[in-house]
């Protein structure tokens, strides 16, 4: 299985333009020396910073870039908007879409966000695509539906070859930022769930080509229970990826 161990760190609404250079220089000097083959460090800060943090990490492969998100439309009169061409223009590499907090706070669907991702691909950035279930979907046992859905509707109408560029986050609602990771054992249940799906809806070597991160509330401690089950492939940082120290124990 050659498929790649990427700890991404998402850095939402964080950071001036200065203090996002001094964390990322100090994450790509830690770093670096770390990680080895099929590991990738990708850090996703807002758009401001994209351009100077692609330069901080000219030198080394291992760490790379990503936008938080990136329009569905080519260009055109989207005032405030920011397009993935312009996002790929940066040097970025990756781009986040369908965040929870997007799909709450902006309305994005499983439609809008196919679209998005298509378009994503088109300018060749990797969607990191993110879906999981509410607490509310937990409690009431639906979550393997919500799931279910969300990769039908949001990243399955893609052709092979486009969703072999996809790497797929996992992030229950309920462990977003609120100090409750789901089990190990609870998201390794969910990352297999994933796989079988990707293998149903392509085939196996897809399915076993394709990285599978966790996201919520992950933190130095739980994160070596988490990275070691058989189908988590590393992990989506919120909050602790705007510690230099902790995204670094997570990366380890
Ligand atoms: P958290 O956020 O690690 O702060 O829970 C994860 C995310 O929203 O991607």
């Amino acid at each position: 299985m050659t498929r790649k161990k990427i700890v991404a760190g998402n850095w939402k609404m964080n950071l001036d333009y200065n203090e996002g250079l001094s964390l990322f220089s100090e994450i790509v000097n830690m770093v670096k020396d770390e990680i080895t083959g099929q590991q990738q460090v990708v850090v996703c800060p807002p758009f401001i910073h994209l351009h100077s943090l692609v330069q901080l990490a000219k030198g080394t492969d291992k760490v790379a870039v990503g936008a938080q998100n990136a329009h569905q439309k080519e260009s055109g009169a989207y005032t405030g908007e920011v397009s993935a061409k312009m996002v790929k223009s940066t040097g970025a590499a990756y781009v986040i879409l369908g965040h929870s907090e997007r799909r709450q706070y902006f309305n994005e669907d499983n439609q809008l966000l196919s679209v998005k991702a298509e378009v994503a691909l088109s300018n060749g950035l990797k969607p990191i695509f993110c879906i999981g279930e509410t607490l509310d979907e937990r409690e009431a046992e639906q979550y393997f539906d919500v799931i279910k859905t969300q990769l039908k509707e949001g990243v399955f109408g893609l052709s092979t070859e486009q969703f072999s560029q996809v790497i797929i986050a996992y992030e229950p609602i309920w462990a977003i930022g609120t100090g409750k990771t789901a089990t190990a054992e609870q998201a390794q249940e969910i990352h297999a769930f994933i796989r079988n799906e990707i293998a149903d809806n392509y085939n196996q070597e897809v399915a076993d080509q394709t990285t599978i991160l966790y996201g919520g509330s992950c933190n130095p401690k739980n994160a070596p229970e988490l990275f070691a089950q058989l189908d988590i492939d590393g992990g989506l940082i919120g909050g602790a990826s705007l510690k230099s120290r902790d995204f670094l124990d997570i990366v380890k």
